[in-house]
C-alpha cells in the first residue's frame, strides 16, 4: 500500500511506502536527506548509511532533482520538519533517474521559468498557489450553494459584445462572426429571471494588448446576478463573499500560505467593515487633498521613497560584505553556498525595489495630475489602495466611462450606480459591478448612446419587456482574487498555464 503524505501523522512510528519525486537532495557524512513531494505534500526522508544495504546507500545518492522513486521508511515525528514528520528510509527503487533538470534551486529568471511552465508548477511555491486556487475554487461554490444561488454556465461563442469589441476576439463561427465571451453578465441577468439568484463561473477572454501584471488573455470570472437587489444590497453580497472566501483560505491553506510566506495582515483586518467611498472622494483621496486615517496618499508614496532608498543602501552593503566571504582564501563549501543563496536573493529583491524607486514618482505625477472623469490606472488603484487595510468599495461612478446597463443615480443622472471592489495593499480592483437599468426606454436610449448594434441585443431587451424588476450583480476575476490572497507580484502565476499578450505555449 502506498501512503500520501499527507497522511503521514496516522502512521508515526510504522513503516510506510512513499512514492513521488526528489524536490530536493543534500549529502551529509554518511547521510542522504531527500525531500521527497509526492503532490499532497513534502517530506524529508533520511539514508543513513548505518542503518541501510550499501545498494540502497548507493542508491539514495545517484537520487538526482526530481528523480522519480518509491522508498520505505520508519515515520518519525519531527517538529522542526515541514508537515512535522520526518521517514528513516529502508529501501529506495528509482523508477527513472532525472539528468539535468532545468530548473534547479537556485533563483531563475521569470522569463525562463514560464517557459518551463510545465516543470515549473512542481516548483514548492507554484505547488501551493494552485493548491490555494483549488481551495478558494470550492469555497466560491459552497459560499454560493448555501446561500441558495443557482450555477448557470453562459456560452463561450458569443454574437455580441457586451461591452464594445476592441477587446474582443473573434472567431469564424460556419461563416459568421462570433466572439469569445468577455463575460457571461447578460446571460446571467436572463438567467436570473427565471430562477432569482445564480452565478456563472467559468473562462472569459479578453484582447488586452498590452502586458501588465494584472491582466490576462483568458481569465476565470464569477458573476453573481440577483433579481430584486439594489446597488446596496449588491456591495453586502461583495463583502460577504470576499470575507468568506479570504476566511475560508486562512482556515484551510494555512500550510501553503507558510510556503507563500504571506503576510497575515490580510486575514487578520478581514472582519472590518469594509469602507465605502464614492468615486468622487477616491479622486480626492488620490489627489492627495482627502487623507485615510491621518495617512495622505502622496506624503506616503514619498516616505516610500525615502524607505526604499535606504533599504537598497542596506542591501548593497550586506551584497558586498558578503561577497568578499565568498572570495575569502579557504572558505568552506556549506559557507560559500549559503552566502551566494543570500547574494540572490538580496539580489533579486534589489531589482525589486530599484523598479519601485523609478515608479513611484511616475506614480506620484500620475495622482496629482488626475483628471476626474477618468477612470483609474492600475497605479492610481494600487495608491490609494495603499492607504487602506481591508478591501474598499468606489460606487457612483461618472456614467461616461461605465458600461450601458449600469442604471443611472435618480439624484445625479451624471453617474451610475456601479461599484469597484479594490483590494488593500496596492492590489486594486478585483470587482467590478452593478445596479443594471431595468426601464426598456432608458436601456434602449443607452444602447444608442454607446452606438451598439441594437438588433443583436433584442434578446436582452426582452429581459426588460417581460417583467422586468431592479436587479444587480458583479463580476469577480478569480486569477486577481488569487493574486492577492497569495501575494505574487504577477498574475501570470496564479494559473496553470497562462495566455497573455505574447504568450500561447506551453
Ligand atoms: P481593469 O480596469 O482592471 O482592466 P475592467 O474594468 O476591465 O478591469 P471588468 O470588466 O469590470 O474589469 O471585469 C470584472 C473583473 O474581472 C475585474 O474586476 C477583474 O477582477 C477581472 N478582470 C478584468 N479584466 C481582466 C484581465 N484581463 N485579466 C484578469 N482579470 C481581469
Ligand atoms: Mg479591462
Amino acid at each position: 500500500m502506498i501512503t500520501n503524505i499527507k497522511d503521514l501523522e496516522q502512521y508515526e512510528g510504522k513503516t510506510v511506502r512513499l512514492q513521488g519525486w526528489v524536490a530536493n537532495k543534500r549529502t551529509g557524512k554518511g547521510l542522504v536527506f531527500l525531500v521527497l513531494r509526492d503532490g499532497s505534500g513534502y517530506c524529508q526522508c533520511v539514508v543513513s548509511e548505518e542503518q541501510v544495504s550499501n545498494e540502497t546507500f548507493e542508491t539514495a545518492k545517484r537520487a538526482t532533482q526530481e528523480s522519480s522513486l518509491q522508498l520505505s521508511g520508519a515515520v518519525i515525528k519531527d517538529e522542526r520538519q515541514v508537515g512535522g514528520y520526518e521517514i528513516q528510509v529502508q529501501e529506495i527503487n528509482i523508477l527513472q533517474e532525472t539528468v539535468d533538470y532545468p530548473i534547479s534551486n537556485k533563483e531563475h529568471g521569470v522569463d525562463f521559468l514560464i517557459e518551463n511552465r510545465h516543470l515549473w508548477l512542481r516548483s514548492r511555491k507554484q505547488w501551493a498557489i494552485m493548491r490555494i486556487r483549488n481551495s478558494v475554487k470550492y469555497a466560491i461554490y459552497t459560499f454560493f450553494h448555501e446561500r441558495g444561488f443557482i450555477q448557470i454556465d453562459s456560452p463561450i461563442f458569443t454574437g455580441n459584445a457586451a461591452e464594445g469589441t476592441t477587446t474582443l476576439f473573434e472567431t469564424d463561427y460556419y461563416g459568421q462572426p462570433a466572439y469569445l465571451a468577455q463575460t457571461g453578465q447578460l446571460y446571467g441577468e436572463a438567467a436570473a429571471m427565471a430562477h432569482g439568484k445564480v452565478y456563472t463561473f467559468g473562462p472569459t477572454f479578453r484582447a488586452e494588448k498590452s502586458k501588465t501584471r494584472r491582466h490576462l488573455s483568458e481569465f476565470w470570472m464569477i458573476e453573481p446576478e440577483m433579481a430584486f437587489y439594489d446597488l446596496d444590497m449588491d456591495m453586502d453580497l461583495i463583502e460577504d463573499f470576499i470575507r468568506y472566501i479570504v476566511t475560508d483560505t486562512y482556515k484551510n491553506c494555512k500550510q501553503e500560505l507558510e510556503i507563500l510566506e504571506r503576510d497575515t495582515a490580510l486575514f487578520e483586518n478581514i472582519g472590518k467593515k469594509f469602507p465605502r467611498i464614492t468615486y468622487d472622494e477616491a479622486v480626492q483621496i488620490l489627489r492627495g487633498e482627502r487623507d485615510v486615517n491621518g495617512k495622505n496618499s502622496i506624503e506616503t508614496l514619498r516616505d516610500d521613497l525615502n524607505e526604499i532608498a535606504q533599504r537598497i543602501g542596506d542591501i548593497k552593503e550586506e551584497i558586498s560584505t558578503r561577497e568578499a566571504t565568498i572570495q575569502q582564501a579557504g572558505v568552506k563549501a556549506g559557507v560559500k553556498n549559503f552566502n551566494q543563496a543570500k547574494v540572490d536573493n538580496l539580489k533579486n529583491e534589489l531589482r525589486d525595489l530599484e523598479e519601485k524607486q523609478r515608479n513611484i514618482p511616475q506614480w506620484i505625477d500620475s495622482a496629482l495630475n488626475f483628471t476626474h472623469g477618468d477612470d483609474f490606472g492600475g497605479s492610481d488603484e494600487t495608491v490609494i489602495t495603499r492607504l487602506f487595510n481591508t478591501p474598499i468599495m468606489v460606487y457612483k461612478w461618472p456614467a461616461a466611462i461605465k458600461a450601458f446597463y449600469m442604471k443611472r443615480d435618480e439624484q445625479d443622472s451624471e453617474y451610475v450606480k456601479g461599484v469597484d471592489c479594490l483590494a488593500p495593499e496596492g492590489f486594486g480592483e478585483i470587482v467590478g459591478g452593478s445596479q443594471r437599468e431595468e426601464d426598456i426606454d432608458l436601456l434602449l436610449a443607452r444602447i444608442k448612446e454607446h452606438q451598439l448594434p441594437e438588433e443583436v441585443f433584442n434578446w436582452y431587451i426582452d429581459l426588460r419587456r417581460y417583467g422586468s424588476v431592479p436587479h444587480s450583480g458583479f463580476g469577480l476575476g478569480f486569477e486577481r482574487l488569487i493574486m492577492w490572497l497569495t501575494n505574487v507580484p504577477h498574475i501570470r502565476e496564479t494559473i496553470p498555464f497562462p495566455r497573455y499578450y505574447g504568450r500561447l505555449f506551453p
